[in-house]
């Protein structure tokens, strides 16, 4: 019996459903992750009571001397597990971190250069169905169609064609170590902003195993809640004070009311996770899993995209085994495993439906999968797409199979038990 259960069953119900579900299956969603029980109790605080518009010291509302103290350790954390400047760790989610950048170095109309939605870029760096894209004027670069890496001559060619306000490197969807240090120099040359969303990678900057766009970018923008494992939220960092201060107010009062300070203890417990030495460990423990299970999948006749990975995501192309992303993402959630479909550069699959999948490490890696574990999932994936071709009574008796050895082994690696 706990407070919710007696209060409000049905809530209560759907999340220990939840909870079951994130027990028992195996999550690859590349974005997703498993906080510490300190994370959960840091975001399940009375700090959500407490208005405290404004910064530490400067606040808009009294009583904030405790939330003061939390918002410090926050951005203190940020800044050294990062080596900057300055941190906002107020934003909501990277949706809005990205938008306060916007507001902040932007005007609507205004040009700026993202990585193409269906090369792997997000969302908000200029979709059509985003603000970024109907408030702004953005201009995207796509990957090289034979390698399907980022080709720095045609950002170049296109920055100096379209003289951006803002560059942006950074992606949802690509594997790869992307070239700061050249996306600076390419930025410079036309005067542009570099801005770096590295949502997908801060874990892996934190822990040192994936480069850092910090020395190269004038803005860092990123999730908590992806490699870095914190609670779902946005983070803005600069090593630029003054360009700092323009961030600060575009958060805050341009865009948000109060920050969620029950969230952002959540992220200082987080950050101070992250700068203990285990958790360089778990950052390379993700590559090397994320590089076992491409391995895998390869040998058993998938394609990867760009042909493997650096880091902890993957694009498997689905095509050689003639499947959409859409019915193995669903044929995969029968067999216990969690993933999401996701287009392929130059997919000519309808976005709904899609040639691929996209993998990730970062959560089953923190509940203690290594190479070995990884390697069964491969196997177990590539078993399950293989099933695919045949009749609907064998395709359902493999997952089935598949989702009992599923049991097992996610009951090997507990979680919150
Ligand atoms: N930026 C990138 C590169 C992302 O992958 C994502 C989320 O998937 C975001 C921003 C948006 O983050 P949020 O979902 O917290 O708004």
């Amino acid at each position: 019996q706990t407070a919710l259960s007696n209060a409000d069953a049905d809530v209560f119900k759907a999340i220990q459903g939840e909870l079951k579900r994130q027990q028992e299956q195996i999550e690859l969603i590349a974005s997703e992750n498993i906080v510490s029980r300190a994370v959960l109790e840091a975001q399940g605080s009375v700090l959500t009571n407490k208005y405290a518009e404004g910064y530490p010291g400067r606040r808009y509302y009294g009583g904030c001397e405790f939330v003061d103290v939390v918002e410090d350790l926050a951005r203190d954390r940020a800044k050294e597990l990062f080596g900057c400047a300055f941190a906002n760790v107020q934003p909501h989610s990277g949706a809005q971190a990205n938008q306060a950048v916007f507001m902040a170095l932007l005007q609507p109309g205004d040009t700026f250069l993202g990585m193409d939605l269906a090369a792997g870029g997000h969302l908000t760096h200029g979709s059509p169905a985003n603000q970024s894209g109907k408030w702004f004027r953005p201009v995207t670069y796509k990957v090289r169609e034979d390698d399907h890496l980022i080709d720095y001559d045609h950002v170049a060619a296109m920055a100096e064609a379209e003289k951006p306000k803002i560059i942006i490197a950074g992606a949802s969807a690509y594997s790869r170590h992307i070239d700061f240090k050249r996306f600076r120099e390419i930025a410079d040359s036309v005067g542009a902003y570099l801005m770096v969303d590295m949502a997908h990678y801060a874990g892996l900057v934190a822990g040192g195993v994936y480069p850092s766009p910090i020395p190269h970018a004038h803005v860092v923008t990123t999730t908590t809640h992806k490699t870095l494992r914190g609670p779902r939220g946005g983070l803005i960092l600069s090593n630029d004070v003054e360009l700092g201060k323009k961030i600060n107010s575009a958060v805050f009062p341009g865009l948000q009311g109060g920050p969620l300070e029950h969230v952002i203890a959540a992220k200082a417990v987080a950050f101070g996770e992250a700068l203990k030495p285990e958790f360089k460990q778990y950052a390379q423990q993700v590559v090397d899993n994320a590089r076992a299970l491409a391995a895998v999948l390869v040998e058993r006749g998938l394609k990867i995209v760009s042909g493997g990975t650096d880091s902890h995501v993957m694009l498997v192309d689905l095509r050689p085994k003639g499947v959409t992303g859409k019915a193995t993402e669903a044929q995969l959630d029968h067999a216990l495993m969690t993933c999401n479909k996701n287009g392929v550069p130059f997919d000519t699959a309808p976005f709904t439906v899609t040639s691929g999948v996209r993998l990730g490490t970062p959560a089953a890696t923190t509940r203690g999968f290594g190479v070995t574990e990884f390697q069964q999932v491969g196997h177990w994936i590539a078993d399950v797409i293989d099933s695919m071709n045949g009749t609907d009574e064998a395709d359902a008796a493999v997952a089935q199979k598949v989702a009992g050895q599923v049991r097992e082994l996610t009951r090997r690696f507990p979680i919150y038990g």
